[in-house]
């Protein structure tokens, strides 16, 4: 098979699909990998290491006309045109929140595989699960930042010092997220406290953190009460396919402290906080009733590096799959099968039919 990797070319996207340990265990079992020169520049990847591994550098052109063609983003309007029949994309798609790419891919007739719908067995999103990671971990080392007198925050060291109290982070939503945040919080000294909805998951917290977290149930009454002594807030909750709820209301805030932060990491699907809004890594910050508020929408762009190893750590076993069988990699794999989205100008993942109200 010829697998194709273009330069993403969506602003401030410096992540590669696929990293020179991936094209070589692509080459080594015997397929062509064309790789856009240039391609790997924004996570520190050289043309030089990808021939290395076995790649040949080529054009956009070259590497979108390969019967795969692996990517980080959805195509933007500009790569609309080398969608095709016989090409079989791998990619996020987002395509219930992106109607013309929608219709770009089933008038191209692509088949196209969503990395945020492959969807194992337990119901875990297995492509989706390491750029929570990184979101997670970052959640307390960007509102650490922000808590500093000359980025807006009260002026607060989160692990303290002898003798002075380490800072308050409180989390709300204990999966991926929120325990990546706590890991990394508690590693800085912070006292941690995290809230959920679902018992049997304060139960593993409790029990991996070994009493080192305070766990609460995810009640108006412990929110209000625990955002009242937070110096950091972070916003990790999910529900599936849904929007967050608005856990904080903004007549919430004025019981807040003054220069407390709040990174909402969960802005990508309406944030859990209701005077959150999507910003950017530019201009990640603004504050409202005196609480610092941070709501950068795609975090793991600032860490492109980590970010394309942890993607293509998850994406690969599928590639070689996909690579090694073609389409029958979807008849073995009720895990990628779920990934499916378009095939023949059909679509083939429910959500997004009922998004635009298509045929499925
Ligand atoms: P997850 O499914 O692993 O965890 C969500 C948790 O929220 C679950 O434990 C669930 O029980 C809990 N929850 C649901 N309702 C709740 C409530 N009312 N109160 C408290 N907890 C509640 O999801 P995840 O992978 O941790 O993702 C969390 C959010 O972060 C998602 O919205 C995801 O899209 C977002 N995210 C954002 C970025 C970014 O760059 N901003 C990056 C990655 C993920």
């Amino acid at each position: 098979m010829i697998v194709g990797v273009p330069k993403e070319i969506k602003t401030l996207e410096n992540r590669v699909a696929l990293t020179p340990g991936g094209v070589e265990s692509l080459v080594r079992r015997g397929h062509r990998v064309l790789v856009q020169r240039g391609a790997g520049v924004g996570s520190g990847l050289s043309d030089a290491e990808y021939e290395a591994a076995g790649a040949q550098m080529v054009s956009a052109e070259e590497a979108w006309a390969a019967q795969i063609v692996v990517k980080v983003k959805e195509p933007i309007a500009e790569e609309y045109k080398y969608l095709r029949k016989d090409l079989l994309l791998y990619t996020y798609l987002h395509l219930a929140a992106d109607e013309p790419l929608t219709r770009a891919l089933l008038a191209g007739g692509t088949t196209a595989i969503a990395y945020e719908t492959v969807q194992l067995e337990d119901g875990s999103l297995p492509l989706l699960t390491p750029m929570s990671e990184v979101a997670g971990r970052m959640a307390p080392q960007v509102g650490a930042a922000a808590l500093e007198k000359p980025h807006g925050g009260r002026g607060v060291l989160l692990g303290g010092v002898p003798g002075v109290a380490p800072a308050s982070v409180v989390i709300i939503g204990g999966g991926v997220v929120g325990t990546n945040a706590a890991k990394i919080a508690l590693g800085m000294g912070a006292q941690v406290t995290i809230l959920d909805v679902s018992k049997p998951r304060l139960q593993y917290l409790d029990d991996v953190f070994g009493g080192r977290v305070i766990t609460l149930a995810s009640t108006e009454a412990n929110i209000k009460k625990s955002i009242q002594h937070a110096d950091l807030l972070i916003g990790a909750v999910l529900i599936p396919g849904a929007k967050a709820p608005k856990l904080v209301r903004r007549d919430m805030l004025p019981t807040m402290k003054e220069g407390s932060v709040i990174v909402d990491v969960a802005v990508d699907q309406g944030g859990c906080v209701e005077t959150i809004r999507p910003t950017t890594h530019k201009d990640p910050t603004y504050v409202v009733d005196g609480v610092v508020h941070y709501g950068v929408a795609n975090m793991p762009g600032a860490v492109p590096r980590t970010s394309t190893f942890a993607l293509t750590n998850e994406t690969l076993p599928y590639l070689l799959q996909l690579a090694e069988e073609g389409l029958d990699a979807l008849r073995h794999n009720a895990a990628l099968r779920r990934g499916l989205n378009t095939h023949q100008g059909k679509l083939t993942y429910k959500g997004v039919a009922e998004a635009f109200g298509l045929p499925y």
